[in-house]
C-alpha cells in the first residue's frame, strides 16, 4: 500500500461523505490537523550519557470541544500515525458525543529499554516540550500503547509544576491517588465487551459455541479476554508482540494471564492456584492469528494488520476493532465483499475515552464517583450510540464503519455550522 497512514484513513471518511449533504466548510477542516508540534526530549540515562527522544502532539479537530487522546510510547511511532491516530480521535469523541475534539500523541521510544527512572525523565520532559500546547481546556492527554497511569501521573504532576497549580483535568487514566477515576484501566475492554455482547446475538451467536480469537494482550485483548471467557465464550487463539498461542477447544483465559503476569511470557496452560501446567496447543504467528476459522475476530493490537495482502484469508464471521486502525481502507472493502460485517474503532474502542471524559468531570467537579456509577454510565452511552449506528447501517444500507462516520460526522459538521463564520 502507498500514501500515508492518514491518507488511508481519510478514505473511511470519504466513504461516509458519499451518504451526507454536507457544507464544503466542513469537507475542508476535516482534510488536514489543525495544529501539530514535535519537540526533541533530552533525557539524561542512567549511565550519565544524553539521549534524545523525539516527541509528537497534534490536534486533528477541535469545534466540539478541547483535543481529547491518548500518548503513545512505541519505536515505531512518527508523525503520520500519530496524526492518523488524532484523526481516529475526533470522530470517536463525535461518535460517544464527548465534548471533545480529537488528538494523540507519542514518543518513538522502547520503553521496555529504559529504567523506571529514564521512563519518568522520558515522560517529565516531554510535557516540559508540549506543555504551552496542552491543558484541561486545550488538549487532554491520556494513555495508549505501552503508556500507563503511572506515566499519566508523573505527566499531570509536572504539568501542575510548570503551571504552579494542581490541574489534574490536563490528563486522564491518572492514578486513582491522583484524581483518576474508578473503572478506567478496565474502560476500553468494557466498552469492547458491551458492543460484543450486544452485537452478536443479533447474528445468532451466543455463549458457549462462539469461537473468538484476539490479536493483543494489553490492557484492551487482555481484559476483554477475560471479560469474555468469564462470560463463556469460547476464546480459543490470543496472542502478543512475540506471536500466538491457539487451542480449539478453548483456552483457560485467567490462568494464562496469571501465567503470563509471573513469566512475561504466552503459554496456554491451565493453574490451580500457583501451579500451573501445559495444556494441548498449537503456537502460531500473529499473522495467522487473523486467519484462523473462528466466528469472531478482534483485532486489539496495532494499525494495519488486515491489509490487501490477507483479508481475502480472513475466516471470522465477524470482526470487531479493539485497536485503532487495524484494517486498511482497501481490506475493508475486501471484507465487505466477502460479507463479513466490520464493527470500527471508533465505536468498539471508545470506552477508554468514555471514561477519560468521566475522569475529566470527576476532576472539575471534585465530585467522585462509584465504580458502578462509571460502569453503569458507560454501557448505557456504549449501548445507545451501538443501536444509533445499527440504525444508520440498516436505513442507508452501509458498512458499519461508514455508519459510524456519517453519525459522527453530523455532530462535527452541527458545531462547525453552529460556530458561524470565523474562519
Ligand atoms: N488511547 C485511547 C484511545 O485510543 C484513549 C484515549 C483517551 O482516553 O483520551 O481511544
Amino acid at each position: 500500500m502507498s500514501g500515508s497512514q492518514l491518507s488511508d484513513a481519510q478514505i473511511q471518511l470519504q466513504r461516509a461523505m458519499a451518504h451526507l449533504d454536507l457544507p464544503t466548510d466542513t469537507r475542508e477542516r476535516l482534510k488536514y490537523p489543525k495544529a501539530a508540534i514535535r519537540v526533541a526530549i533530552p533525557v539524561r540515562m542512567d549511565d550519565g550519557s544524553l539521549q534524545i527522544f523525539q516527541g509528537y502532539r497534534v490536534r486533528y479537530e477541535d469545534t466540539r470541544g478541547p483535543g481529547k487522546g491518548g500518548v503513545r510510547y512505541h519505536p515505531h511511532v512518527t508523525a503520520d500515525e500519530v496524526e492518523s491516530l488524532a484523526f481516529w480521535m475526533t470522530f470517536k469523541c463525535a461518535v460517544m458525543d464527548l465534548p471533545f475534539g480529537g488528538a494523540k500523541g507519542g514518543i518513538t521510544v522502547n520503553p521496555k529499554a529504559l529504567s523506571v527512572m529514564e521512563l519518568e525523565r522520558l515522560s517529565r520532559g516531554y510535557i516540559d516540550g508540549i506543555a504551552d500546547f496542552i491543558g484541561p481546556d486545550m488538549d487532554i492527554l491520556a494513555p495508549d500503547v505501552y503508556t500507563n497511569a503511572m506515566i499519566m501521573g508523573w505527566m499531570m504532576d509536572q504539568y501542575s509544576l510548570i503551571q504552579r497549580r494542581i490541574s489534574r483535568g490536563v490528563v486522564t487514566g491518572k492514578p486513582i491517588a491522583m484524581g483518576g477515576s474508578l473503572g478506567r484501566n478496565s474502560a476500553t475492554a468494557k466498552g469492547a465487551y458491551t458492543v460484543i455482547n450486544n452485537v452478536l446475538p443479533r447474528y445468532g451467536y451466543q455463549p458457549p459455541n462462539t469461537t473468538v480469537a484476539i490479536q493483543g494482550f494489553g490492557n484492551a485483548g487482555g481484559i476483554l479476554a477475560e471479560l469474555l471467557f468469564r462470560s463463556g465464550y469460547r476464546v480459543v487463539a490470543v496472542s502478543d508482540s512475540q506471536g500466538g498461542i491457539y487451542a480449539p477447544e478453548g483456552l483457560d483465559i485467567p490462568s494464562v494471564k496469571q501465567y503470563k503476569e509471573t513469566t512475561r511470557g504466552l503459554e496456554a496452560v491451565y493453574c490451580a492456584g500457583s501451579v500451573c501446567q501445559r495444556v494441548d496447543y498449537q503456537r502460531i504467528t500473529n499473522a495467522e492469528l487473523l486467519q484462523l476459522p473462528v466466528d469472531v475476530l478482534v483485532p486489539a493490537a496495532l494499525e494495519k494488520q488486515i491489509t490487501q495482502d490477507n483479508a481475502a484469508q480472513v475466516q471470522a464471521k465477524v470482526i470487531f476493532e479493539v485497536a485503532n486502525g487495524p484494517i486498511t481502507a482497501a481490506a475493508d472493502a475486501i471484507l465487505a465483499q466477502k460479507g463479513i460485517p466490520v464493527f470500527p474503532d471508533i465505536l468498539v474502542n471508545a470506552g477508554g475515552v468514555t471514561v477519560s471524559y468521566f475522569e475529566w468531570v470527576q476532576n472539575r467537579s471534585g465530585w467522585y464517583w462509584s465504580a458502578a456509577e462509571v460502569d453503569q454510565k458507560l454501557q448505557e452511552r456504549m449501548l445507545r450510540e451501538t443501536n444509533e449506528i445499527w440504525h444508520i447501517a440498516q436505513a442507508k444500507t452501509i458498512p458499519f464503519r461508514t455508519a459510524a462516520y456519517v453519525h459522527a460526522l453530523g455532530r462535527i459538521s452541527d458545531a462547525i455550522k453552529a460556530r458561524g463564520t470565523r474562519d
